[in-house]
């Protein structure tokens, strides 16, 4: 793979295969490109018989920034991944068009990487803002190093909560309310107090700890681990996380819409974010 590229897949032993994030430049924001490259990563390594854990990890000082707002055409980049049409929108004035597009490569993808038929781990390091909170929480396992920090910001934009709306079964209702509606960030530690992550490592041996993880898991039959996964899974569909995660889903697009018809267009409250930006200066 060429430097450019915005992932790296390797086998760093037998049972494993480990995906990183490659933007360190763009503190691995995502953009439309990266999004259907890890889909595809994962494909890769579920259709790998070689395979029986997958680690996603980053590259750089820190996890991810979350979605790249810098984006310039993020619908024809979607239209790359859509040749013949399908159900991707031109209309890109109405609500349709970006309903559809976050309906599939946040909200989509994330569900899909949680129902992955192998075992996941994220290993995560340095800040975790956003977006990037839809990268770690569809993983089956979280190691964090003591210096990661976690992040939902949305609610300075205008928008209620991340795409995917798994923050009530990451951290209970109080923790979770708090997060999201005093939007700062939760260090290891709390993530770790709260159930969030498994374990949290020194930074040095994050790389090293998240193998020795994945090692536990590996010595699994691959069938057995796939059929325990998604008997824990069910759990989640038993617990109304679907019903959630669709009401959510429509109120973060209907919070989008709103500012789209009052604010010349944009998707996010960008008036409250900068008096807010005003006011901390
Ligand atoms: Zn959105």
């Amino acid at each position: 793979m060429s430097v450019s590229d915005p992932l790296l897949y390797e086998k760093p032993e037998p049972g494993i295969a480990r995906i990183w994030l490659n933007r360190p430049d763009a503190r691995n924001a995502q953009d439309t490109q990266l999004l259907y490259a890890l889909n595809d990563a994962f494909d890769r390594a579920v259709g790998d018989d070689e395979v029986k854990v997958i680690i996603l990890a980053a590259k750089g000082p820190h996890f991810s920034a979350g979605h790249d707002l810098r984006e310039t055409d993020p619908l024809a980049a979607q239209k790359l991944h859509h040749p013949v049409g399908g159900w991707i929108s031109d209309d890109w004035v109405g609500a349709e068009g970006p309903y559809a597009r976050e309906k599939e490569i946040y909200e989509g993808f994330c569900r899909r990487w949680r129902d992955l038929a192998k075992p996941t781990i994220a290993s995560v390091h340095g800040k975790s803002v956003a977006g990037a909170l839809m990268l770690i929480w569809p993983m089956d396992f979280v190691i964090a190093s003591e210096d990661a920090t976690f992040l939902d910001n949305t609610l300075y934009m205008g928008i209620p909560g991340v795409e995917y709306f798994a923050h009530v079964w990451e951290l209970g209702i109080r923790k979770g309310k708090e997060f999201l509606l005093c939007g700062q960030p939760l260090s290891a530690a709390e993530a770790l107090e709260a159930g969030m992550v498994n374990r949290v490592v020194p930074r040095a041996q994050l790389e090293e700890a998240t193998l020795a993880f994945a090692r536990t898991i590996a010595d699994k039959p691959a069938f057995t681990l796939k059929l325990a996964k998604d008997s824990i899974n069910a759990a989640f569909s038993a617990q109304g996380f679907d019903n959630v995660q669709r009401a959510a889903f429509n109120a973060h697009h209907l919070a989008h819409t709103h500012y789209r018809l009052t604010q010349q267009g944009s998707f996010v409250d960008r008036a409250f974010m900068e008096r807010f930006a005003t006011k901390r200066r």
